[in-house]
């Protein structure tokens, strides 16, 4: 049975992704950090339709508890096939009143943990010349946006370390890919005061907020193929194209 590895699947695109995984046979490990009651139902849900899920918390931001998780997979299934990098915070703030933990913070989560998961994930993957990595990234890694800079700089660099990764992975036949969504509902858009959510909305050409369904279409696209390398697909409904 393949197996696939989920940071961040307690919630919002996450667990819809670890759902997705569970349908197309996987056995998930999903990962949590806090929530760890949210990725406990998730599995339940998981295990009580016939599949296979098993709940493992860590911070990615802290390389040792990573290693410790990929142990834990190591010792569970053998292997992992399938790492979804998708773990991932957001915040809004000025250039100027952003701290240095606060930028420390951004990028230590989402850029520091998805290199820290890919580096313990590799070891595996590489050994068995066989794997599939997905990094969450977001359009604001593409185009910038203002207000979000550590957010923008910690995703555009999610995008330059699939880049570089897809090439150096390549010869050992595993593909590294970046998802890179528009607005999506989960509770990191409830940041969004009611009044600016309509106004981003009116903003957007095809005149919605994507649902975490469009992140898992574009996951199950890159994980059909075997040509596909070293690519960012970013279903964000128009905005940035
Ligand atoms: P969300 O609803 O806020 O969920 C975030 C997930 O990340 C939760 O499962 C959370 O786990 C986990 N997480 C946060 N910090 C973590 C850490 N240090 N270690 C392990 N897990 C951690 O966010 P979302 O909207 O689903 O976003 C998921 C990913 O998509 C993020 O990378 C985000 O940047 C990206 N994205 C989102 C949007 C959007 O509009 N929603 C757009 C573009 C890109 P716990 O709850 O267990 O702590």
């Amino acid at each position: 049975m393949e197996v696939a590895l989920v940071t961040g699947g307690s919630r919002g695109i996450g667990s819809c992704l670890c759902g997705a995984l569970a349908d197309l046979g996987y056995a998930v490990i999903i990962n949590y950090n806090h929530n760890k009651e949210k990725a406990e139902n998730l599995a339940k849900e998981i295990v009580s339709g016939g599949g296979i899920a098993l709940t493992y918390k860590c911070d990615v931001s802290k390389p040792e508890e990573v290693k410790e998780m990929f142990k834990f997979a190591k010792k569970e299934f053998g292997h992992v096939d399938v790492l979804i990098n998708n773990a991932g915070i957001s915040r809004f703030n000025t250039i100027t009143d952003i701290s240095d933990e606060e930028w420390q913070e951004m990028i230590g989560v989402n850029l520091s943990g998805t290199f820290y998961t890919c580096r313990e994930c590799a070891k595996m993957m590489i050994g068995r010349q066989y794997g599939k990595i997905i990094n969450i990234s977001s359009m604001w890694g593409i185009q910038g946006a203002s207000c979000e800079s550590h957010y923008s700089a910690s995703k555009s660099g999610v995008i330059g370390l699939t880049k570089a990764l897809a090439m150096e992975l390549a010869p050992s036949n595993i593909t590294v890919n970046a998802i890179a969504p528009g607005a999506i509902d989960t509770d990191m858009m409830s940041a969004l005061s009611e009044e600016d959510y309509k106004a981003y909305i009116s903003e957007v050409p095809l005149g919605m907020i994507g649902s975490t369904k469009e992140v898992a279409l574009a996951m199950k696209y890159i994980l059909s193929s075997n040509y596909l390398t070293g690519q960012v697909i970013s279903p964000n409904g128009g905005v940035v194209i």
